[in-house]
């Protein structure tokens, strides 16, 4: 590691707090790793001693020891307990992060995905034995249904870029089916990361092209970009950007005009369910996050879920498995040949999906009710808007200050000449007790700052964020440049040197310690 690739304004990467003898800093403790608290002679548990048979693995067997380390029941637990109170979570505090709704989960639908009849069956058991979990992602694939207005839904895709997977997998079957291949796949410069990478996973050439000036999709660009030799277009309503695309009808007309189809990425659905149905605007499918919109735990990889919903011309390619009503009962539907008429293009997942998110979301749906749900959106736009309308004058707005959907983007041109950076107000705003903002993202903006409060924030906790916003903006235009270049102040661990560890991830723990290892270097 050479000392001028680290960002020299920055302080001293991993400093610990060193105000205290121990390094604890009150109650929040300093963790160790297991290897470092572990010690390789002694177990936690009592097991008999092993009866000499004869190894059975052919002379692969380990030879020296395995080198875990062993704890008591007390330290393995406190580990992970101190571990888990370093995470941040919802609910802590307001997750401001713009594109991932991080929106409380109601405790009524942990209860509900922990009843025994859905937390603790088998995806082998019999389904005369499962009926009533069967009913459930019926009850929940008609839901979508119907709040989406579309035709068919594929409720195993367990992400939102799974579901895009899905979706324009379906999509290149549809074409197939009707013996053209198609190469390209358009995709607004505002994109999220998956939209690009599912078309270019799928071997479909990406067409990238700009947004007009007011940060939306103009229907005069689709159409130029549009030819024979286009499979679909990948767009997001609203985007990412926080705007509605209002001119979504015509590009839909544009699109099928050429014999393509119109994927929609929905992961922000959040903010028009009960409003808009994405049937009535031309879309063919569309993935709805339900960790997002329909409030299940999200974060760290998964669990998530990402059902897919499909208009009526791609209805028939949809993958297995999916939930039949045959009078009373269920049935799930595992192979194409039991698939009647329709011809799936396969299968995603060894099962049939996220049961967990399917029941919670069920929950979330059957307790808001169809006002209540609507409300949600609403009262989602209204946030960011009190966020907008509490710092457009002294943030600035890429696209002008013009009304937003369910998050609010900002960018880094109101600290020009600060010699701050949005990754620095990012820094303090921890050091102020939030959770970052999305920084960075959308790419169409510089320096982006997207803020996303979601509906369950109360209009005190947002006052309370807007002061604080106020105070960094303020603070930053003054020129106290170092509350922010030394931020975080107040962590557990300063400024990280996030590019080594990206570049240069050190994953397995070795005898001594990481440190040791930098030291060889
Ligand atoms: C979150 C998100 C995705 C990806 O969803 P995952 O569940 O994280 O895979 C895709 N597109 C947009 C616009 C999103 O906000």
């Amino acid at each position: 590691m050479s000392g001028e690739a680290r960002d020299k304004r920055a302080p001293e990467p991993m400093a610990r707090i060193e105000r205290t003898f121990s390094g604890n800093a009150g109650l929040q403790i300093e963790e160790p790793l297991l290897f470092e608290v572990g010690r390789t002679e002694i177990s936690g548990v009592d097991l008999p001693e092993p009866s000499n048979d004869k190894p059975r693995f052919g002379g692969l067997e380990r030879q020296g020891e395995i080198g875990l380390p062993g704890l008591t029941e007390p330290e393995a637990m406190r580990h992970y307990v101190r571990l888990s109170q370093k995470n941040y979570a919802i609910d802590m505090g307001t997750y401001p992060l713009g594109s991932c709704t991080m929106k409380h989960n109601p405790r009524l639908n942990e209860k509900m995905a922990r009843l025994p009849g859905f937390a603790d069956i088998h995806p082998l058991q019999p389904q005369s034995s499962v009926q009533g979990a069967l009913e459930l992602m019926a009850m929940l694939a008609d839901w979508l249904c119907e709040m989406t207005g579309m035709a068919s839904v594929a409720l195993s895709p367990k992400a939102g870029a799974h579901g895009e997977l899905c979706g324009m997998t379906a999509i290149r079957a549809a074409h197939e089916a009707k013996g053209v291949k198609r190469s390209v796949v358009l995709v607004p410069e505002s994109a999220h990361g998956t939209n690009p990478a599912t078309a270019a996973l799928l071997g479909y050439d990406v067409k990238a092209f700009p947004a007009r000036e007011d940060g939306t999709v103009s229907v005069d660009a689709v159409r130029e970009a549009m030819s024979d030799d286009v499979a679909g277009i990948m767009l997001t309503n609203p985007n990412t950007c926080g705007l509605f695309e209002r001119d979504i009808v015509e590009i839909a007309e544009a699109v099928h005009e050429k014999g393509a189809y119109f994927y929609c990425d929905g992961a922000n659905f959040n903010a028009i369910v009960g409003k808009v149905r994405p049937g009535d605007l031309g879309i063919d499918c569309m993935h709805i996050n339900l960790h997002k919109t329909f409030s299940t735990p999200h974060g760290g990889g998964g669990p998530g879920s990402g059902p897919v919903v499909f208009s009526k011309a791609l209805a028939p390619f949809a993958p297995v498995p999916f939930v039949e009503r045959q009078g009373d009962a269920c049935r799930l539907v595992e192979t194409g040949e039991a698939a009647g008429d329709a011809t799936p293009f396969g299968r995603l997942t060894a099962f049939h999906g996220q049961m967990g998110m399917f029941v919670r979301a069920l929950a979330y749906m059957l307790s808001h009710g169809a006002d209540g749900m609507r409300q949600a959106s609403e009262d989602a736009v209204l946030n960011a808007n009190y966020l907008r309308a509490g710092l457009s004058d002294l943030m600035s707005q890429p696209f002008g200050d013009q009304p937003c959907m369910h998050e609010v983007l900002f960018d880094d041109s109101f600290l020009k000449d600060t010699d701050i950076t949005t990754h620095d107000l990012a820094k303090a705003l921890i050091d102020e007790g939030y959770h970052p903002m999305t920084v960075y993202f959308p790419l169409v903006a510089h320096g982006a700052m997207l803020i996303e409060p979601t509906e369950s924030e109360s209009r005190a906790a947002l006052d309370g964020f807007i002061a604080v916003m106020r105070d960094l903006a303020q603070s930053a235009q003054g020129g106290d440049v170092a509350r922010f270049r030394d931020a975080p102040r107040y962590a557990p661990r300063r400024r990280l040197d996030e590019t080594r560890a990206a570049r240069e991830p050190v994953l397995r723990w070795r005898d001594g310690n990481v440190r040791q290892d930098d030291a060889a270097e």
